[in-house]
């Protein structure tokens, strides 16, 4: 590591998961979501990991990721879960990019784009089956696929996919899963119906796709699983395994008195000499501030609680009279294979999850692919 702190990330252990996802959800696809950077470990590298473990589709929500990945080369099928802004439809067409309509508008705009540009756009139509977030009810869902079979007679729509996305798929046995089947088996009848035939039909996320097998169908659109994450209970399957560890290096130790008031609003007080040991890392950084005494921080095989208030750059440890030196290393997440915390426990104990760590890693942490 030569900076002051590093977000490694083993390319092979997103391999990995894919490919034990793969395996997993046969004879359904596999879609690695690398939205978000990738969930924060790097959009372009885990793409290409994930691809090297058999994802057959790619996943974003922003036309500008999928851009991204067009640029570096990636010509794998890739959909844009949000393709919000007309003025990019074409560009996104014009890549090969599928995308994402969830109303009779969306489609005629997509439409439009694609006439403009002379080509035919693919686009997955969303279903909205409970999540009440993107996605048409099952009340206009019958214009929807209207629109969609005039675009596609009118050659500039295919339609690639009919979709949905679950509520509560992290919380097994919710009825709102079988809920949510039901009403995407009835939208997938209806588009029947209305002579629409989709190429893939995909509905599960990470913990659908673990949990709920007959939520697979053709594709199951996996972001946590792909980095070894999961936000069932209890964190993704032993056989998923978290692929980023962040680490940083002390940059500062000294010896203090007792009774000394450690960082902002002294929120912490030493109990006598000790060793105070800055790591330089703050919630700019992606460290919540929330994490004032947690035992979160590993290093020389043993956890340390953050002492005091976690500051935008930095946070400071007492390590009472534990041998440390700047430039040690101290790891705040990682597989857990040491005893050191993983981003599924720092979740849990901050009331969050695993997701919302590793997406806020900031983006001054360097990221190091291996
Ligand atoms: N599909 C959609 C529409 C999503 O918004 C997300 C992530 O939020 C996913 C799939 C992937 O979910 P997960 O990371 O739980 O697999």
């Amino acid at each position: 590591m030569d900076s002051h702190a590093e977000a490694t990330v083993e390319l092979s252990t997103i391999s990995g998961n894919v490919e034990a996802l793969c395996e997993h959800v046969a004879p359904a696809a596999v879609m690695a979501v690398v939205k978000a950077n990738g969930y924060g470990h790097g959009a372009v590298p885990a793409a290409h990991a994930a691809v090297d473990g058999g994802a057959a589709w790619l996943g974003v929500v922003h036309v500008a990721e999928a851009l991204e990945l067009r640029r570096a080369g990636i010509d794998t099928p890739l959909l844009c879960l949000m393709a919000i802004g007309s003025d990019q439809h074409a560009d996104a067409i014009a890549a090969s990019v599928d995308l994402s309509a969830g109303s009779a508008g969306m489609v005629r705009r997509i439409a439009a784009a694609a006439a403009g540009a002379g080509r035919r756009a693919r686009v997955h139509l969303k279903a909205d089956t409970g999540l009440s977030r993107g996605g048409a009810t099952l009340a206009d869902w019958p214009s929807v696929l209207e629109t969609a079979r005039q675009a596609e007679a009118a050659g500039s729509i295919v339609v690639a996919g009919v979709w949905s996305h679950f509520a509560s798929a992290d919380d097994p046995g919710n009825p709102s899963i079988e809920a949510q089947l039901a009403a995407f088996k009835e939208a997938l009848a209806v588009a029947e119906g209305a002579g629409i035939t989709p190429q893939v039909r995909h509905i599960a996320n990470t913990a659908a796709a673990l949990d709920v097998p007959d939520s697979r169908y053709d594709l199951v659109r996996v972001g946590g699983g792909t980095y070894g994450l999961a936000t069932l209970p209890g964190g993704p399957p032993p056989w998923l395994r978290p692929a980023m560890t962040l680490r940083a290096r002390l940059a500062l130790v000294k010896r203090v008195p007792g009774g000394t008031g450690v960082s902002y609003g002294h929120r912490y007080t030493t109990s006598r000499e000790t060793t105070l040991g800055l790591v330089p890392v703050g919630y700019a950084d992606g460290i919540p501030r929330a994490a004032i005494g947690l035992p979160l921080v590993w290093a020389r095989g043993q956890r340390w609680r953050i002492a005091g208030t976690v500051c935008m750059d930095q946070l400071m440890i007492d390590f009472g009279d534990e041998p440390v030196a700047e430039g040690d290393e101290v790891v705040i997440f990682g597989p857990g294979d040491n005893g050191e915390p993983t981003a599924q426990e720092w979740g849990d104990t901050l009331g969050t999850i695993s997701y919302e760590i590793v997406t806020g890693i900031g983006a001054r942490v360097p990221r190091a692919h291996r």
